[in-house]
């Protein structure tokens, strides 16, 4: 069976395969390292993880590039306000938000290009769009005129009347024709970082990073591209036709968006205080670990309501799992094996792959990994599973853990002795205010499913499996 997903574009479920032998290029937009990353950019990266590890899982093989907008107006007023260099605020937040990521297991894209990295590539891209008519200039600055391209509107499926009346005109743009073209190169302000080019000292717009660095490394039409829904419109739909307005090949053949995610029933915002980022959590003696189950549990194209309940009950079905892992590596060789469970196994496979290959159907997938915990605990009881039985449960659930990453397979590395050590070092950190030492070993101990309280008496720790 192969992968289906839903695709934006054309509204219609679509096989996921490569072209001509060619590894899939796959393109996410990365964050802007102007703050931490909170937990809705976090359930995006997320998904995308759980897409790539999906794809490698059935040996698809894949190129993936995520950006960092390493400069943008947010980033420059954050750094004035903090007074530091843009390159030293920018470096801080880029360094935490790999950080964040390694904790929450999400693996590293092939390739990271940095905005700033790149402004030749965006600078001749722009040139060739001016050369094909896409482009007027205002004051030192270069807009695309969205009239140009005759598939505005392709990707988001608004009609043409609605996305020029809704148009929003920042204050400083208000030269442009149409509210909706968008800057290209941003003439050079007083104090702020510029480059030197053909049209002129200025900065790129955000929209043409994405095109630029996704071209260069995955070709002028590639197969995937990810992004949370608010990307939609208009960054998507920009990113579109800036590059098939510059190349006139197709940009992009699959586009794939995750929906938003909730907290607790409303919407999340600072001024409501139920804006959390993946830092908060875990102060507040949350496992990243539970997290991840958590922000992958929900279909990517359903809205996720983040809980803290759900964070306990991700946290127990963890623990039903490993528990169940746990007596399953106990099975002792010289039992009888049980033919008719590995025909339930073989279902169970089946059943997962089935909902992962429709659309990333995740709850289905989880969904036949705990119909099997609960068909073979009363067979455990009356031992009745064989060596070849365990074999074959824990080579299952660890190819599903390929993709999830959040459950215990093999037996915990980490002697007890060898935590309490850790959790010695980690006081003696504190008391000297080496609180990075102190996250290390908090991090290091979570990612062998140790949790950490901290409380008067001194800190105690559980395990997850
Ligand atoms: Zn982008």
């Amino acid at each position: 069976m192969a992968l289906k997903l839903y695709n934006t574009l054309t509204q219609k479920m679509e096989t996921v395969q490569p072209h001509h032998g060619a590894p899939l290029g796959m393109y996410t937009c990365g964050p802007t390292v102007y703050d931490f990353a909170h937990l809705g950019n976090f359930r995006t990266f997320i998904f995308q993880d759980l897409l790539r590890r999906y794809l490698k899982y059935k040996k698809t093989p894949l190129l993936h590039v995520m950006n960092i907008t390493d400069v943008d107006d947010k980033i420059i007023n954050n750094a004035r306000a903090a007074g530091m260099s843009i390159q030293d605020y920018m470096a801080g937040y880029s360094d935490a938000f790999f950080v964040d990521m390694e904790r929450l297991r999400v693996k590293r894209p092939d390739i990271v290009p940095y905005a700033t990295q790149h402004i030749p590539e965006m600078i001749e891209l722009i040139l060739k769009l001016r050369e094909r008519g896409h482009t007027y200039e205002r004051d030192g600055s270069t807009y695309f005129r969205i009239s140009s391209f005759a598939g505005y509107g392709k990707l988001s499926h608004l009609d043409r009347s609605t996305i020029e009346t809704e148009g929003r005109v920042d204050a400083d743009e208000y030269s442009k024709e149409n509210p909706r073209d968008f800057v290209l190169w941003k003439a050079r302000k007083p104090e702020e970082p510029y480059w030197d080019s053909p049209l002129g000292p200025g900065r790129p717009g955000w929209h043409i990073e994405c095109s630029a660095m996704s071209m260069k490394y995955l070709g002028e039409t590639f197969d995937l591209h990810c992004g949370g829904v608010d990307l939609i419109f208009p960054h998507h739909e920009n990113e579109i036709a800036q590059s098939e307005g510059a190349t006139g090949f197709p940009f992009v053949r699959h586009w794939i968006h995750s929906e938003f995610l909730i907290v607790e029933g409303e919407r999340m915002s600072k001024s409501k205080g139920n804006f959390y980022t993946l830092r908060d959590l875990l102060q507040q003696g949350y496992n990243p670990i539970a997290v991840r189950y958590l922000l992958q549990s929900v279909n990517y194209r359903r809205q996720l309501n983040f809980t803290f309940d759900g964070i306990q009950q991700s946290q127990a079905a963890l623990q039903r799992v490993n528990d169940f892992l746990l007596r399953v590596r106990e099975i002792p060789s010289g039992r009888p094996e049980n033919p008719v469970f590995d025909e339930r196994l073989a279902q169970a496979r089946a059943d997962f792959e089935a909902a992962m290959d429709d659309d990333l159907n995740v709850s289905g997938a989880t969904a036949a990994l705990f119909e099997l915990v609960k068909d073979a605990n009363p067979l455990l009881e009356r031992q009745e599973l064989g060596p070849l039985n365990r074999d074959h449960i824990l080579d299952f659930f660890s190819g599903a853990n390929s993709i999830f990453d959040v459950f215990q397979i093999e037996q915990r590395e980490l002697p007890d002795a060898q935590i309490e050590r850790l959790i010695e070092e980690r006081a003696h950190a504190r008391r000297e205010r080496n609180y990075r030492r102190a996250d290390e070993i908090r991090d290091l101990l979570a990612r062998s499913g140790i949790i950490l309280e901290d409380t008067k008496e001194g800190t105690r720790w559980k395990a997850l499996n």
